[in-house]
């Protein structure tokens, strides 16, 4: 049965590489019918945080990439990594190394001297003593001859001569566990089926799959998946505006978009550009991964995000806008259904930032007008046209977008001017600002009363 998982070092954000790691881990594992799990590679206490876990648990979440299980820490597991320590040594497969910093120094610069490559040249696999008052190391024998291959999902076969591989110390001299063994003895006792990671690992992998050969593992099949360059073909990083994936929330992103953003990035399906998540299980294949990096693109994801919003049923997105509204301190008892809002206001929102500040009128009368506004639209007969369009709404036996769009034709007409002069005075007197969604949708969302009180304060 199949088992993936998403390994972080719990060392700063989730970011973006990772995040889309995390996903095709995950879309494997569901796909399958399988398990996904999460394990935290936190062994380096200097790195590791416990902000850094939030983030990553906190990430998660948004995302819905919920695990099958509680998170794993590695922390928690010395013991395991001490126990297949111990089983190595008495198998035979791993030993005790005494040499000293100098011994090793002297090793590498007599290799390089000689023009090879400094590795360790396993001195002590037959050293019978121990060196008293020195705590030893412990290595893992690796076969001298041959090859270590395996046949990637994504790379295809990858293979690595075993005389390129030196004794790799799985264990430092106080007992501590080293990290591609820590790897190793987690997804053995994890029962990691599929090993989907950043292809930084692919130089690991070798060495790991001697590990686990060692201890009697089945060895996982392996998918290195390519990293995420910037724009400029350089590895993604800050500069390029990669954030934390909590970033892109608080930029108002659904996570829905981040999602089908990243499984784009270096995967297609014929020339489709938007997937749900359903379709994303269904057409997904980690086989079609490509093997060169990806570049991200700030202004495609945007533009997804918009495409995601237009389609997604209103109650799903209101679930996601109104930790924005939270934000914002907007009260949506105040004013119009919200769903209603989302569906009149989604076609020019690309953001649920930009639906947060486009629909704030809606719940909170304006407190000032915007100054431009004022200057090109509260000219001329606009009092006139709002005091007109302001006994025509009181006048009218019932409130709809139709019959107050009725009544601003009227005005119009009567007075012999463009719709837009008589739209935009009211647009402004309502929501402060010349743009809304079509006037007969915003007041009909309005409703009259507060449409009625704004004008009437407009012309005061
Ligand atoms: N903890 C490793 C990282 O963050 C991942 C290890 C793995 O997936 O095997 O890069």
């Amino acid at each position: 049965s199949v088992t993936t998982r998403f390994a972080p070092s719990p060392t700063g954000y989730l970011h973006i590489g990772g995040a889309r790691t995390a996903l095709y881990s995950w879309l494997y594992a569901r796909q399958q019918g399988g398990r996904f799990v999460l394990r935290i590679e936190d062994t380096d206490r200097e790195r590791s945080t416990d902000e850094s876990v939030q983030a990553i648990l906190d990430g998660m979440a948004w995302l819905g990439l919920e695990a099958d299980e509680a998170p794993v820490f590695q922390t928690a597991r010395f013991d395991r990594y001490k126990a297949l320590t111990q089983q190595l040594l008495d198998s035979g497969h791993a030993y005790h190394c005494y040499c000293s910093k100098e011994e090793l120094e002297a090793m590498r610069e007599e290799a390089r001297a000689a023009g090879r490559k400094p590795m360790y040249d396993g001195r002590c696999r037959h050293r019978q003593d121990p060196v008293p008052g020195v705590d030893p190391v412990v290595r893992f024998r690796s076969p001298d001859d041959g090859e270590t291959a395996f046949d990637d999902l994504i790379k295809g076969r990858v293979v690595f001569q075993n005389k390129e591989l030196d004794d790799l110390i799985i264990a430092r001299g106080d007992g501590t566990p080293t990290y591609n063994f820590t790897v190793v003895v987690d997804d053995y006792e994890m029962g990691i089926s599929h090993v989907i990671r950043g292809d930084d690992h692919v130089n690991n992998t070798p060495r790991q799959i001697q590990i686990l050969e060692a201890l009697g593992a089945t060895v996982p099949v392996y998918a290195h998946v390519p990293m995420i360059l910037g724009e400029d073909g350089k590895r993604l990083s800050k500069r390029h505006g990669a954030v934390g994936v909590m970033s892109y929330r608080d930029e108002g992103y659904l996570p829905e978009a981040l999602l089908n953003y990243l499984v784009r990035l270096g995967w297609s399906h014929g020339d489709q550009e938007v997937f749900t998540r359903e379709q994303m299980l269904e057409h997904f294949r980690i086989e079609q991964v490509q093997k060169g990096a990806g570049a991200f693109n700030p202004s495609k994801l945007i533009w997804i995000n918009h495409q995601h919003l237009q389609t997604m049923d209103p109650a799903q997105v209101l679930k996601h806008w109104q930790w924005h509204l939270d934000q914002a301190g907007i009260d949506l008892s105040q004013g119009p259904n919200p769903i209603a809002v989302i569906e009149s206001q989604r076609e020019r929102c690309k953001t649920l930032v930009e639906m947060t500040e486009k629909s704030r009128f809606f719940y909170e009368a304006p407190t000032a007008y915007a100054d431009k506004a004022v200057k090109k639209w509260f000219k001329g007969e606009a009092q006139a046209v709002l005091t007109d369009l302001l006994e025509g709404f009181k006048a009218l036996p019932e409130w709809t977008g139709a019959a107050a769009h009725a009544v601003v034709h009227g005005v119009a007409e009567r007075r012999e001017l463009g719709l837009g002069k008589v739209a935009q005075p009211i647009r402004v007197a309502v929501s402060g600002d010349a743009v809304s969604p079509p006037i007969d949708e915003t007041l009909e969302l309005l409703g009259r009363e507060q449409t009625e009180t704004r004008i009437a304060r407009a012309i005061e």
